[in-house]
């Protein structure tokens, strides 16, 4: 099959296709999931002051062993109103601020405390002193430019004194699902029906990665009909529709692509399962093709498109993130093509191990839906065996 595109060939066409869009400035309650687009630095030093790590007493640590006057309490948000004094002790909570003077904070538990004197063992230095800018200093790189903010992140920023933060823009995606015998749960099916499960695919997929997403109705294989539909998903950033792309007389979508001025960067790529994919550009909308079966579909989003929204959205490293895993039953090779395999992923002992699912055919979506994995098994001659050293997209 010399006319198929490897995986490597066609993702590169994907990616170089995908530019990152346009930046803006993102309050960080609505931040989560977003991309960050210019390196955001920290406003002050973390902590701002020197800071108690414990419920106790600050002191210098010179003074120690010893019994030392309680001359103040500092709670957190209440800095001392004077210095500590050679011989002196302050309380101090958690979060405190270690007055000028005091250079260690002995916790609670370890003194005596009798009245208004506290007995001390030996204390050293710094102990318990939380350094000014010990997290991070001010102005700083608190989150690099490409990295996509999960709660961690996001809370980073907060700390840091970050309001809003410089994101790319989401893109817009539309999901267009093809084919005359799809009907939608709840509805009865007639002779030849089916129901209808990859724009619910997809636009999970899609929300993942950070689009919004427009899910256009279902179309049947007429022409005015697609044609309306495609129309419509070309307004966005991303266009993504499933079925339709073989060679059949009722697959439409190519062609119609073709004629509202669409271009095909490809059609069909040495993958199994999604052979058909096809991936087009319009002005800036970039257009996949999936194949309709829905594991097709799924397997396709992950391979192309999920990296494509990465790219758009400026991500360091879009790409399909592949990890390293270990074969739990052998599989066979396809002499032409990848084969991504749905396997259930578990510990075992230092490796995860990738079990293939029975049911690999692309129909099989439910099936399909117990899988946590994608394996790789590269095409080639023979069988890849148990145990062996593969590569699993988690799911
Ligand atoms: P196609 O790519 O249009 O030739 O479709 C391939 C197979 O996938 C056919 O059996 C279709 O009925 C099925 N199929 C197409 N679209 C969907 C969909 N949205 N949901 C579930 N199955 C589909
Ligand atoms: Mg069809």
């Amino acid at each position: 099959m010399a006319d198929l595109l490897t995986r490597d060939e066609a993702l590169a066409l994907v990616l170089e296709h995908a530019r990152p869009l346009a930046v803006e400035d993102v309050p960080l309650a609505d931040a989560g999931g977003r991309v960050v687009a210019e390196v955001a630095r920290a406003e002050v030093d973390l902590p701002p002051f020197p800071s108690s790590a414990m419920d106790g007493f600050a002191l210098r640590a010179g003074d120690t062993p010893g019994r030392l006057p309680i001359v103040a309490r500092v709670a957190a948000g209440h800095p001392a109103e004077r210095a500590l004094e050679a011989g002196e002790a302050m309380g101090i909570a958690t979060g405190g601020v270690v007055p000028e003077g005091a250079d260690a904070v002995v916790p609670i538990e370890l003194v005596t405390v009798n009245g208004d004197t506290v007995e001390v063992d030996g204390v050293s230095q710094s102990d318990n002193v939380r350094p000014v800018g010990g997290d991070v200093r001010r102005g700083d790189a608190v989150v690099e430019a490409g990295a996509r903010l999960g709660p961690s992140q996001v809370g980073a920023l907060a700390a840091a004194g970050i309001a809003a933060v410089r994101c790319t823009r989401r893109p817009r995606a539309a999901v267009l699902p093809t084919g005359t015998e799809l009907r939608a749960p709840g509805e009865p099916l007639g002779p030849g029906e089916i129901y209808e499960s990859n724009g619910h695919i997809l636009q999970g997929q899609l929300r993942s990665a950070g689009a919004e997403v427009t899910r256009l109705p279902v179309v049947a294989d007429d022409e005015a009909e697609t044609r309306a539909a495609l129309e419509r998903g070309l307004e966005g950033d991303v266009l993504v529709t499933s079925g339709g792309v073989s060679v059949g007389p009722h697959d439409l979508v190519r062609r119609l692509l073709a004629e509202l001025g669409a271009e095909e960067v490809f059609w069909r790529v040495a993958v199994k399962p999604g052979k058909p994919v096809a991936f087009a550009v319009r002005g800036s909308t970039l257009i996949f093709g999936l194949p309709g079966n829905p594991v097709s579909a799924l397997v396709g989003f992950e391979l192309f498109v999920r990296p494509a929204l990465r790219a758009l959205q400026g991500e360091a490293a879009p790409e399909p993130r592949f990890r390293p895993g270990r074969l739990a039953r052998s599989v066979r090779r396809d002499s032409e093509r990848d084969q991504l395999i749905r396997a259930r992923s578990f510990v075992d002992g230092d490796a995860i191990a990738v079990e293939p699912l029975r049911g690999q055919e692309s129909h099989m979506i439910v099936r399909a839906a117990s899988a946590d994995a994608l394996v790789l098994v590269t095409c080639g001659d023979g069988e890849v065996a148990e145990g062996a050293g593969v590569s699993y997209l988690p799911l």
